[in-house]
């Protein structure tokens, strides 16, 4: 909001509009072959924007360019709050207050980096927002992109990996102030004569993660969430949604009651396991900004456990020799029977780090530093009983990894959670590539997997996260099904690794796809038949639709044709995308 204005004088001309406005759209009167661009005769005139202004209440904001603080020829350039804006940039917090900013920079094209001598304009994001806090707003934006033919983007926090929720010329619904927190014992789904008997929230879409943890840690619940504090349920909840808790209870999306959302028409409608059956289906896993805009939505809730916790570092010195990529795929080949015992918890593989158990001592050490943790566990003894034979292993077969381990217990989900949510930076131009593993790709081959461990981490610092396992293989999502990847029902692994690469530099940002490509092959080659996590992967996926959503590509492209014929909704990696292109900035037919 701070950097942004919105059209108050613009709405006091158009103030006498009610919601009945939104029943006599302007409907587009031919196929135009590209969305409209700003300063083209295909581009909504000031007084059709003001009229949207008015109709959403004076929530029509004409976004500044996140960086334009630190710029000399930008109307708003203050040098004395530059160096503040520097340090936020880093922060997940400043991309999600920003009505337009993404975390990744080269998303934006790096338009406008709070970095004085940099080039700075607003072309690389969304010309207007709609800062929705009512359904209401969200209808009047849809409506408005579908009549005037204008590329419509979606944006909760801008925290996407893959870039969908920023676009030049483009109108965007930003829901961040989407909120609201309300618990139920047991829930009924409208028009559905159920009585689901089991504690939920109705959430409202923008809320964070952090904000729904504290408020149903003080009943004793949690909820299935993400480990960003600032990452929402919209974009989190529609690709599927990974938790160190899904082990146990399942994936974010299997735990949906119900769902409002605005559709493609502008329709504001309620889809659970009665109604709207396909958009329910959908928007569980069929990925963000594609089917409709969600509102709000139910979730199932459950008792906080406690969490007994395993810190653990398996380094070595020795970062030349390929016997610690051995010690690292032995450890990893015992992480299925580990989740098979309840365990789960987020490791990260590193190539070569500086020494974190001697810090002064100037070397540099290759290994794995991991958080693993047991729910609900008998004594804080069971979860070093599980590992003790692991660590014995280690010892006879790798004498010179050292090993390091600390046990805690924490009384609540929450209390864990406040030690060990992501605390990454951002702000940067990076790539992820994501790969799903199975229980053949961890344990059949240690050969295999040490090298395609060695070469993912070999760009720096990787993950493998144990958070699957029996609560997602076994999960009931209402309705029966859902649509996520098939491969998260036997995978126990997500692994993911970044690359880094310098802005404004087009060599650069090709040569770091290619890594990104480079380092996932080993993975690709173990796990062949899995898969990668939409939310955070690479949006160079080869064959991404097979790769982001299996067998259910073909139904997800059904059900889009017939919600979104027109294609309000267009991004990229998103479902049914192939009948449009961007070329320099502007959405075309195929
Ligand atoms: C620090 C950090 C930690 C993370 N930890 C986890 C984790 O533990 N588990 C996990 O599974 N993922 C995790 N993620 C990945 C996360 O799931 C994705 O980044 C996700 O896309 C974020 O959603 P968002 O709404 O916050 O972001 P946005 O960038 O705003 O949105 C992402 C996508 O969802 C769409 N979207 C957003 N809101 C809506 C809505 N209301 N209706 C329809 N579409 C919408 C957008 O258009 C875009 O396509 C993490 C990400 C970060 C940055």
């Amino acid at each position: 909001m701070l950097f942004t204005y919105p059209l108050n004088i613009i709405s006091i001309l158009f103030h006498v509009l009610t919601i009945s406005s939104l029943q006599t759209p302007l409907v587009a009167a031919h196929c135009p072959s590209c969305k409209a661009v700003p300063n083209t005769p295909s581009w909504p005139c000031p007084s059709a924007w003001a009229h949207l202004n008015a109709s959403t209440g004076g929530r029509l904001l004409r976004p500044t360019p996140p960086g334009a603080l630190c710029h000399p020829d930008q109307p708003a350039y203050n040098a004395s709050a530059c160096p503040a804006l520097q340090a936020a940039w880093s922060t997940y917090d400043f991309h999600q207050r920003d009505p337009v900013s993404s975390m990744w920079n080269q998303f934006s094209n790096d338009t406008c980096l709070p970095v004085p001598g940099y080039p700075c304009s607003g072309d690389g994001y969304p010309v207007f927002v709609v800062n929705a806090t009512d359904p209401k707003h969200v209808q009047f934006g849809v409506r408005f992109a579908r009549d005037h033919n204008v590329r419509l983007v979606v944006k909760s926090t801008g925290h996407d990996y893959v870039g969908r929720s920023v676009a030049s010329n483009s109108l965007s619904i930003w829901t961040h102030h989407l909120r609201g927190i309300r618990t139920h014992a047991s829930y009924s789904p409208k028009h559905c004569n159920v009585l689901i008997n089991h504690t939920a929230v109705t959430v409202g879409a923008g809320e964070d993660m952090i904000s729904l943890y504290t408020h149903l840690d003080a009943l004793n619940q949690t909820l299935i969430g993400g480990g960003g504090q600032t990452v929402s349920v919209g974009g989190y909840l529609t690709g599927g949604g990974h938790s160190l808790l899904s082990p146990r209870y399942g994936l974010a999306a299997d735990q949906v009651l119900e769902m409002q959302l605005v559709t493609p028409t502008g329709e504001l409608v309620t889809a659970n396991e009665c109604t709207n059956t396909d958009l329910f289906f959908a928007m569980r896993g069929g990925g963000g900004g594609t089917f409709g805009v969600m509102t709000s939505v139910t979730v199932r809730t459950y008792p906080t456990p406690n969490i007994t916790n395993l810190s653990l570092t398996l380094a070595s010195t020795d970062t030349a020799s390929p016997r610690v990529w051995e010690m690292v795929s032995y450890v990893l080949s015992q992480f299925p029977s580990l989740a098979g015992s309840g365990v789960s918890g987020y490791s990260y593989l590193f190539n070569t780090i500086p020494n974190p158990l001697a810090p002064s001592s100037n070397t540099s050490v290759s290994g794995l530093v991991a958080a693993v943790v047991l729910q609900d566990a008998p004594s804080s003894d069971s979860l070093t009983s599980l590992f003790s034979p692991i660590l014995s292993h280690i010892n006879q077969n790798w004498p010179d990894v050292f090993v390091q381990t600390n046990v805690t217990t924490y009384p609540s989900f929450l209390s864990w959670y406040n030690e060990h949510y992501d605390t990454t930076e951002t702000g940067l131009d990076t790539y992820i590539g994501s790969r799903l593993l199975d229980r053949a790709a961890l344990t059949a081959n240690l050969t295999a997997s040490a090298e395609a461990f060695r070469r993912l981490s070999s760009g720096g610092v990787a993950t493998a996260y144990l958070v699957s396992g029996p609560g997602v293989w076994n999960a009931d999502p209402r309705g029966g099904t859902s649509a996520v990847l098939p491969a998260w029902r036997r995978a126990y692994v997500h692994s993911t690794v970044g690359v880094g690469f310098k802005p404004l530099n087009a060599t650069a940002r090709a040569e770091a796809v290619e890594k990104v490509d480079y380092l996932l092959q080993g993975l690709r080659r173990l796990a062949p038949g899995m898969g990668a996590y939409v939310n955070e992967a690479t949006p160079y996926e080869p064959d991404w639709q097979h790769q982001f959503w299996g067998d259910n590509y073909d139904r997800l492209v059904e059900i889009k044709r017939k919600v979104d014929p027109d294609d309000v909704f267009w991004c990229h990696p998103c479902v049914g995308n192939e009948r449009w292109r961007e070329v320099d900035g502007r959405l075309c037919r195929v």
